[in-house]
């Protein structure tokens, strides 16, 4: 236990310590054909408040590592490193505490939830759910009226509480899902691809709902894209994945628009506005694909699709380095900071 500001003891986690801090995650799913090392020391710290979104394309371990994060990953899956959420070691909890955490401090909208409803109940039931489980509402009453301001919140009558899954647009089903997820007031947001499945108009308005309730309700977020554009509208910072590291960390807008690794400037190029569906499955001026983990070529995982990959590409492996104040990059080619 610590003292916060107002000198008055926390047992939840001091608020002078980071909101999350992940420090050398590594994870290795293990199946049939052997053994896949899906993240590979990836660190990063998240302070209340902040936002970071995590870029890259399909397969370059975002989901992996969110799921980490609240430890969701397939049982027998090989996780080292740590992660603080709050001050607390998720990867030393005890299932029942997890649970726990899982809603009431770090709460996760998946990739493709739209199809997580239960079709033959009725939302509001589905969103009150967890309230009852985890204790944060005292009655069946207040979590009904809990289950109106959140419907509200994420810009839907409340009275559509009484509605069945099929009786919504995609866009109204993803705001229940972001309703659920805020059931039990998380600090920490992870939303995973939360808009992919969504037409471009939709897809704005669920970025601006997250903008907002993060402002209005001081959560952290982590989001994750595989389209850049999208993040520095939403995100103050951002770290880019490729298979399993993070390649380029720093301040969203920055990044963006001067970005430094090869990779990133691979994405930023590809996706000029918000939404591009053909951008979004091959980025532009990216041919191929990013390497399976279970096979990576030596040196940079990034050479053989690099535009501007040297001889010393193909045997040293970059480290993530200093390139300018805030940021970070892991690339033989970028100049190091004085
Ligand atoms: P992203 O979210 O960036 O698309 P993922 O984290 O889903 O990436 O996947 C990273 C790598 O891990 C991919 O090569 C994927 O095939 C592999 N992977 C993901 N889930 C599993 C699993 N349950 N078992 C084995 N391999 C997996
Ligand atoms: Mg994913």
């Amino acid at each position: 236990m610590t003292l916060d500001e107002r000198g008055t003891v926390d047992a939840q986690g001091p608020y002078d310590t980071p909101l999350l801090q992940v420090d050398d995650l590594h994870v290795t799913y293990r199946t049939r054909s052997g053994d896949v090392p899906a993240v590979q020391g990836v660190t990063f710290t998240l302070e209340r408040g902040g936002s970071l979104g995590l870029a890259g394309e399909s397969g370059c371990g975002k989901s992996t590592l969110a799921n980490a994060i609240l430890r969701l990953l397939p049982t027998g899956t090989q996780v080292d490193g740590s992660v603080l959420l709050a001050g607390q070691d998720i990867l030393a909890m005890k299932p029942g505490r997890l649970r726990s955490v899982r809603w009431t401090e770090g709460a996760i909208v998946f990739q493709g939830a739209l199809h997580a409803l239960n079709p033959v109940q009725q939302i509001g039931k589905q969103i009150a759910e967890p309230m009852l489980l985890h204790r944060t509402q005292p009655s069946k009453g207040a979590a009904a009226r809990r289950v109106r301001e959140l419907l509200e919140q994420v810009g839907l009558p409340g009275d559509r509480a009484r509605s069945y899954p099929h009786q919504l647009s995609g866009g109204q089903r993803q705001r229940v899902l972001i309703a659920m997820a805020l059931a039990c007031e998380p600090a920490l947001l992870l939303a995973d691809e939360p808009t992919t499945a969504l037409d471009v108009m939709v897809q704005a308005q669920v970025l601006a709902l997250l903008a907002d309730l993060r402002g209005e309700h001081g959560l952290s977020m982590i989001f994750i894209t595989h389209d850049l554009s999208v993040l520095t509208d939403v995100c103050d910072s951002l770290a880019v994945m490729y298979a399993g590291r993070v390649v380029e960390e720093g301040p969203s807008d920055r990044v963006f628009r001067s970005p430094q690794h090869p990779y990133t400037r691979a994405l930023a190029a590809a996706f000029p506005t918000i939404g591009d569906p053909a951008s979004r499955l091959r980025p532009a001026g990216l041919a191929g694909d990013p390497p399976d983990p279970a096979n990576l070529p030596g040196g940079c995982a990034f050479h053989p699709r690099c535009a501007v990959a040297e001889d010393r590409c193909r045997t040293t492996t970059p480290v993530l380095a200093p390139v300018a104040a805030g940021r970070r990059a892991a690339c033989l080619l970028v100049e190091a900071a004085p």
